[in-house]
C-alpha cells in the first residue's frame, strides 16, 4: 500500500485539512478503481467498511492478488467531520453557506466536448484514453475557491478517470440500496446482489451534479453529443448506502467490505475465483418514481411501518400527531413498492421528508435527490 495526503485549505490559517489517500496494486495499473467512505462526514457505515475494506486490500495485496489499482479514501470529508454545533455533528451541509457536500460537482461534459470533438476517430479504445486525459485536464482546472470546493474538486481528480467509482453512503434509517446511471444498472447487479440491495434507484440525470454521476455522466452524454463515434461508457460510478447512520458494527462492515471485494473480483481488478453471486432482491426503479413522503402537518412522528417493508398504495406509513389537538395526520405512500429509507427523527415540521418508497407510477421531473 502506498499513502499519501493531500492538503485541503480551511477557513482560517491554521486549520488545514488533509485527504488521506490509501493505494493498492501497481500505479497507473487497469482497471482502476476508486472508493470513498462518508463524502457526507456523519455517515459512518462507509467510514468502517473502508476501515474493513483496507484490511482485506493489504491481505490481498500481499498476496499479489490485486490486478489492477485501487484508490482508497478512507473518510472523504475530514471538513465536515470538523464540523459540531452545540455537540452534534453536521456532515451532510457545509456549516459556511448550507452546500451538500455531495452536490454540485464541476460539471465536466462542456469544456470535454469542445476539446476533442475535432479529435475523436472511430477507434473507440483511443476515444477513451482521449476523453480521459481530458477529463483530467477539466477537473484539475475546475474552478475552487471555498474550502468545500476545493474539497470536491480535489475527490473529483482522484475519482474521474477510473473504470470503476464506488461511493460509500447511508440514509438516515435505511435498508441497502444504491444509485446509478440507467445504462449501468446492469453491470452494478452482481453488486447489488452481493450487498442485499432491497432498492436500485436509477436515473440518467438526478439534478444537482452528486458525485457519481460528475463520474459517469460525461461519458453518458459526450456518447449522444457524438453518437457517429465510438465512446463508452467508461467509468461504472455508484452511490451505494450502506443501510442508516446507526448501522455501524465490524459484523455489518465485514460482510460489506466482503461484497466489494468480490465485485472487485468480478470486474478484473482483484484476481480470484469467481464469486457466488446470490439473487437479486430487487429490479432497477426510476429514481424518478422514488416517492418521497411528505409531513402534511407538523407534529411527533409515529412510524407504522418499518425500512425493508413492501407497500401498497394507500398504506398509512405514519402518523402526524399534534401535540397541541391531539389530532391525527395518517401520511399514506401513493406508490407500491419498497419504503427503502425513513427519517430518524421523530418531531416533523410540515413539509419534512418522512420516508421514501421505490415506486414505479410516479414520474417526477426535476431535481430527483433529496436537498
Ligand atoms: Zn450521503
Amino acid at each position: 500500500m502506498r499513502s499519501d495526503t493531500i492538503r485541503l485549505p480551511a477557513h482560517a490559517p491554521g486549520m488545514e485539512g488533509h485527504l488521506h489517500v490509501l493505494r493498492f496494486g501497481e500505479a497507473g495499473a487497469r482497471p482502476l478503481v476508486y472508493v470513498q467512505g462518508a463524502l457526507h462526514a456523519d455517515e459512518i457505515p462507509g467510514m468502517i467498511a473502508a476501515h474493513h475494506l483496507r484490511e482485506r486490500l493489504l491481505a490481498l495485496e500481499a498476496e499479489g492478488r490485486i490486478r489492477g489499482e485501487i484508490v482508497l479514501v478512507p473518510f472523504a470529508n475530514p471538513l465536515g467531520l470538523n464540523q459540531r454545533v452545540l455537540g452534534g455533528m453536521v456532515g451532510r451541509f457545509d456549516l459556511a453557506d448550507g452546500a451538500n457536500f455531495n452536490r454540485l460537482y464541476p460539471h465536466l461534459t462542456e469544456v470535454v466536448a469542445e476539446r476533442v470533438g475535432g479529435l475523436l476517430s472511430d477507434d473507440e479504445a483511443a476515444n477513451r484514453d482521449l476523453i480521459r486525459d481530458a477529463l483530467a485536464q477539466a477537473a484539475d482546472e475546475a474552478e475552487a475557491t471555498t474550502p468545500a470546493e476545493h474539497l470536491k474538486r480535489a475527490l473529483l481528480r482522484l475519482a474521474i478517470t477510473a473504470d470503476v467509482v464506488l461511493d460509500l453512503h447511508c440514509d438516515s434509517e435505511a435498508v441497502m440500496h444504491l444509485y446509478t446511471l440507467t445504462p449501468q444498472a446492469e453491470d452494478f447487479a452482481p453488486l447489488a446482489a452481493l450487498l442485499g440491495c432491497e432498492a436500485v434507484l436509477v436515473a440518467t440525470e438526478s439534478g444537482d451534479e452528486p458525485f457519481d454521476e460528475a463520474c459517469s455522466r460525461p461519458w453518458f452524454e459526450l456518447k449522444e453529443r457524438f453518437p457517429a463515434k465510438p465512446i463508452p461508457l467508461a467509468c461504472l460510478s455508484t452511490t451505494v448506502e450502506l443501510r442508516g447512520q446507526a448501522d455501524v458494527s465490524h459484523e455489518l462492515a465485514a460482510a460489506d467490505a466482503g461484497a466489494l471485494v468480490d465485485f472487485l473480483v468480478i470486474r478484473g481488478a482483484i484476481e480470484g475465483p469467481a464469486p457466488q453471486v446470490p439473487p437479486v432482491r430487487c429490479e432497477p426503479t426510476p429514481l424518478a418514481g422514488s416517492e418521497p413522503l411528505v409531513a402534511p402537518v407538523s407534529g411527533m412522528v409515529v412510524f407504522r411501518r418499518a425500512v425493508g417493508e413492501r407497500l401498497s398504495a394507500g398504506d398509512v406509513v405514519a402518523d402526524i400527531v399534534c401535540p397541541a389537538t391531539g389530532e391525527t395526520f395518517p401520511v399514506a405512500t401513493r406508490s407500491d413498492g419498497v419504503l427503502y429509507a425513513r427519517s430518524g427523527t421523530r418531531f416533523a415540521s410540515a413539509g419534512k421528508r418522512l420516508g421514501k418508497v421505490a415506486g414505479t407510477n410516479l414520474q417526477r421531473a426535476g431535481k430527483l435527490l433529496s436537498p
